[in-house]
């Protein structure tokens, strides 16, 4: 069973934080345990690397010894950020460690890190739907990001912020909230992020390296994706298609795509967007975001994927032609049910 420990008020995560439940048990064994090593899901994301590097600080701050193995490396513009040359990149590895903190990761396969299975591993993730597949489950739906639970873990550990850690709390919310877009954001998430600009991050600089750092060919990608995009349902829904040879025309590699998905519901009308990305081996990656109530997780678990009400994804194998129809049917479901939700 999950367990959510009690949210803390703002006085006390400043000074004394209230420990208890799982998040108190995470605490003992951090304490007592001094190898670990940390992971996340494949094909990083800012929440990812925020969360797993903040941690790492923190953990240094006890002078624990401290591995991150990722799957995939982080994109281009995160490669700047502090403490980003700790991170190997490996499929497999044989762990010699005390325990592995698998951060925002809501299956164990989904880290593209094999030899992970027999560790005593602490799971902590926000995602909906996440299979507990821990020695230590803390699963809190209600964190507009897992770099909200990182940050109260931090405080657990009596470890005072720092300019590292801060920066990497504020990473995983700035990014995974879709630049405080998302529906799950909470006084808390302001709260935090309150304590992470006092301890020296400055917002406009954070948005800037994360938002504003497109390649001139990310730029060309952009007007070749917007140019060929397709509305559906009377314009609520659009449709996003990328291959490898648009990438290619625009000089771009994968690293350039990230964010691409959110530029559609800067249109008024627009309520949910999906975006085709066609992989090696006929995979078809679907990425989709979506406004206010449209549930765009529900489709994605349909799928066998997941994610959260309003940023979700999955893998499928097949032309884009024969998963194109199924896949758009159940959007313009969720899109019209949303719809009807709302106030
Ligand atoms: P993205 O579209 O950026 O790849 O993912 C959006 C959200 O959906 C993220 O929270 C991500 O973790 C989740 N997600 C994406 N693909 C999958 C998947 O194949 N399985 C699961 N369980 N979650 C996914
Ligand atoms: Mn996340």
């Amino acid at each position: 069973m999950s367990t959510t420990p009690a949210r803390m008020s703002s006085e006390q995560a400043t000074l004394e934080v209230r420990v208890d439940g799982v998040l108190g048990e995470i605490r003992t064994e951090i304490l007592r345990r001094q190898r670990f090593l940390l992971t996340s899901h494949a094909r990083p994301d800012g929440d990812s690397i925020g969360s797993q590097l903040a941690m790492a600080f923190a953990l240094d701050r006890l002078g624990k010894e401290v591995r991150i193995v990722n799957a995939d490396p982080a994109p281009d513009h995160y490669q700047d950020f502090p403490g980003m040359e700790r991170i190997e990149i490996a499929g497999r590895v044989t762990p010699d460690v005390d325990a592995v903190i698998v951060m925002e990761c809501s299956e164990l396969s989904r880290s593209g890190v094999a030899g992970l299975e027999n560790q005593f591993i602490i799971n902590i993730d926000h995602h909906a739907g996440n299979l507990l597949y821990g020695a230590l489950n803390w699963h809190d739906e209600s964190a507009a990001a897992c770099g909200e639970m990182v940050f109260d873990l931090i405080r657990a550990l009596g470890v005072p912020m720092n300019l590292e850690i801060a920066t990497h709390i504020y990473l995983a919310i700035l990014t995974d909230t879709g630049s405080f877009h998302h529906s799950h954001i909470t006084p808390r998430t302001f709260d935090i992020c309150r304590q992470t600009v006092e301890a020296g991050v400055v917002p406009a600089t954070m948005a800037r390296r994360v938002f504003d750092s497109n390649s001139f060919g990310k730029l060309k990608l952009i007007g070749a994706l917007l140019d060929s995009m397709e509305l559906l349902d009377q314009g609520r829904l659009a449709v996003l298609y990328m291959d490898d040879r648009m990438l290619e025309a625009c000089g771009c590699t994968n690293n350039d795509t990230e964010g691409l998905i959110n530029l559609p519901l800067t249109a008024r009308e627009i309520q949910a967007v999906v975006f085709f990305k066609a992989g090696p081996d006929g995979e078809m990656r679907v990425s989709m975001r979506s406004k206010y109530d449209v549930d765009v997780r529900r489709v994605a678990s349909h799928f066998g994927g997941g994610g959260h009400k309003n940023a979700a994804g999955f893998t499928v194998n097949g032309s884009l032609e024969s998963v194109r129809p199924g896949i758009l049917a159940r959007l313009v479901e969720a899109v019209e049910e949303g719809l009807e939700s709302r106030p």
